[in-house]
C-alpha cells in the first residue's frame, strides 16, 4: 500500500468508497450475489480492500450458494481476528482484518471441507491479486 494507514474515521471515509466504508468500517453487509468476487474462479490472493493485508487464497474458495465469496480458511489465522457478534438478535462470529481492524464478514461452522469452516466475506471488503 502506497499511502499510510488512516488513523481516524474521517481519513477512512476519504480513502474508501461509500460502499466500502459501510461494510469495512460500519460492519454493513453487501446484498447477496451483488459482489464482484462471488463467481470469481481465477487463481490468486484476496487481500483486504482497506489495507492490502493478505487474507484468503483462491485455493480455499468454494461456491457456498449464499451469494457471498466463501472460503474454508484464511491464508494465515494471524491475519484475521474473530470476535463474538450478538447484533441482529443472533450469535455470529465476526471476521476482522487484524492489520487495520476493518470488518470483513462472518465465519460459520457449516463449511463443506475439512475443518468445517465457512468464511463468508463481503466482496467489497476484498481486492483480488491475480496470480501471474
Ligand atoms: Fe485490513
Amino acid at each position: 500500500m502506497a499511502n499510510k494507514m488512516p488513523k481516524s474515521e474521517e481519513e477512512w471515509k476519504k480513502k474508501l468508497s461509500g460502499e466500502q466504508y459501510c461494510v469495512l468500517r460500519e460492519k454493513g453487509t453487501e446484498i447477496p450475489f451483488s459482489g464482484k468476487f462471488v463467481h470469481n474462479k481465477e487463481n490468486g490472493m484476496y487481500v483486504c480492500a482497506a489495507c492490502g493485508n493478505k487474507l484468503f487464497s483462491s485455493d480455499t474458495k468454494f461456491d457456498s450458494g449464499t451469494g457471498w465469496p466463501s472460503f474454508c480458511e484464511p491464508e494465515n489465522i494471524k491475519s484475521v481476528e474473530l470476535r463474538d457478534d450478538y447484533s441482529h438478535g443472533m450469535h455470529r462470529t465476526e471476521v476482522i482484518c487484524k492489520k487495520c481492524g476493518s470488518h470483513l464478514g462472518h465465519v460459520f461452522d457449516d463449511g463443506p471441507m475439512e475443518g468445517g469452516k465457512r468464511f463468508c466475506i463481503n466482496s467489497v471488503a476484498l481486492d483480488f491479486k491475480k496470480k501471474k
